[in-house]
């Protein structure tokens, strides 16, 4: 008789060993667990951000619903998005009948000004004319002819949600915004997130520029839509950039995006129309944020106020009350490159040791300037990247090299607990913890929170596993 009890112990230490990291490692061909999701969902989070639009799927409905569900969980919040519901009919026939009835139906019913059209794989496979169909849908009179209709073809057999961000956003410039006019340049800031599933984040740059007076546009704003009040009534489009907004964009007097590489062909199209822009790394850490206030402090040509001097100080404070509990303390860390870039960056301001580093939708440049940042700090030196791994790699790294702490979104907690260490949830998607998604981790607030999340887990750790006589009031 088979002891299923030894059997799995001795599975479960093979599992945890040397020897099966290496085959793991070895794998080629097969993902499992990969830390990223489908280019329409980055879409979607895209069109959310746009006054009064409604996000449209050229695409079966089960791809929407997850698309819906991942982000309603993550932010605990309604997410209005519709689809054409493509089936095996479209996929022989063409979806030219589904899209046309389908924009006429949601246009009917939810009357909205601006149309975002994204696909699924489905319809990117068969090759759909997407925008002919769309031509057509206006001929019809499905829709009004002066609808705007913008259109990002999402695959998502290549790519991932930033991708499919990147691509929806440029789709709203082509879509909407009109042709740069000399005599029509206009004073305003247009400031870019990039995929941020913060609204926090979002809150925190507006709130630090209003205070250094810059006036601006935050292009695309999703904040009062995935983090709407509950006021007793549900509203369909409660917020977004103005649309007035997105169509004078091109005539920015300068762009500031806040991502390196979840915006590139957006920056590129709007560069290309002569509008002056920045690219500057996401403001995570005192010297992510400092850039940021440098930048805005160059746009309004104006002194920084003392407030922001006076926030920065605090943050400092913060750094040296907590930096015991962080210093030489290692890491393992997984996410998307722009929030591995800050995060990085900022355990290395705090004296912490990143150790592994798993990003799934790496590049080349990202590789270049991660090695960079570690090879810059002498609390860099232990770290290795592992470009486009995923979190079934990451499970080996954390129990054949332990770290202290890992860091990440909610899917890296069973990799946690088979290396029984705490995981701080920073990322997307958070489905297991409320409220995350409200704090800030940008700016010099975002200093103070990480440090919070971070130190006070080790302190958690500390007061539950301490003997009677260590067991202090004062930590
Ligand atoms: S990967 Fe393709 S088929 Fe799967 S949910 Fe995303 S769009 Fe749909």
């Amino acid at each position: 008789m088979i002891n299923m009890k030894a059997t799995t112990k001795a599975t479960t230490a093979w599992l945890n060993s040397e020897e099966y990291k290496e085959k793991n490692f070895a794998r080629e061909k097969l993902v499992i667990n990969p830390a990223k999701a489908c280019q329409p969902l980055g879409a979607l989070l895209c069109a959310l951000g746009i006054e009064n639009c409604l996000p449209f799927t050229h695409g079966s409905q089960g791809c929407t619903a997850y698309f819906r569900s991942t982000l309603s969980r993550h932010f605990r919040e309604p997410v209005a998005a519709v689809s054409d519901s493509m089936t095996e009919d479209s996929a022989v026939f063409g979806g030219q009948t589904n899209l046309i009835e389908g924009v006429r139906n949601a246009y009917a019913l939810y009357k909205p000004d601006v149309i975002a059209v994204f696909t699924s794989c489905m319809a990117e496979v068969m090759g759909d004319d997407i925008n002919a169909y769309i031509g057509l849908a206006k001929h019809e009179g499905a829709i009004p002819e002066d609808l705007p209709v913008a259109l990002g073809n999402t695959p998502s057999f290549k790519g991932s949600h930033i991708t499919g961000y990147d691509t929806m956003l440029k789709a709203f410039l082509v879509a909407l915004a009109t042709e740069r006019q000399a005599e029509k340049i206009n004073d305003r800031l247009y400031v870019v997130p990039g995929f941020d599933t913060y609204p926090g984040n979002l809150r925190e740059y507006k709130r630090v520029l209003k205070i250094m007076k810059a006036p601006f546009t935050l292009l695309p704003d999703n904040s009062d839509v995935v983090d709407a009040p509950n006021l007793g009534t549900y509203e369909l489009y409660p917020g977004g950039t103005p649309l007035t907004e997105v169509k004078d964009a091109l005539n920015a007097k300068s762009f500031l995006f806040l991502q390196s590489y979840t915006t590139m062909t957006a920056s590129k199209y709007v560069d290309s129309k002569e509008v002056p822009t920045e690219t500057i790394p996401m403001p995570i850490g005192i010297k992510g944020m400092d850039q940021f206030i440098q930048s805005v402090a160059k746009f309004t040509g104006l002194d920084v106020p003392d407030e922001i001097t006076q926030e920065r100080g605090r943050a400092v404070d913060a750094m040296t009350d907590a930096h015991q509990y962080i210093h030489g303390k290692r890491f393992s860390l997984f996410g998307d490159p722009d929030l591995l870039m800050g995060l990085v960056s900022f355990l290395l301001e705090m004296g912490g040791l990143p150790v592994h580093i798993v990003c799934t939708n790496s590049t080349t440049p990202f590789k270049k300037a991660m090695e960079a940042l570690l090879a810059s700090s002498s609390y860099g030196q232990e770290a290795t990247l592992y470009p486009n791994k995923d979190l079934w790699h990451l499970r080996s790294l954390l129990v054949t090299e332990p770290v202290d702490m890992l860091i990440g979104d909610s899917h890296g907690k069973w990799a946690a607990r088979d290396a029984n260490i705490p995981l701080v949830r920073i990322g997307f998607p958070i489905t297991d913890r409320v409220n995350l998604h409200r704090s800030p981790i940008v700016g010099y607030t975002g200093v103070i929170n990480l440090i919070t999340m971070i130190a006070n887990t080790f302190l958690d750790d500390v007061d539950r596993n301490s003997p009677e006589a260590t067991f202090e009031m004062m930590r």
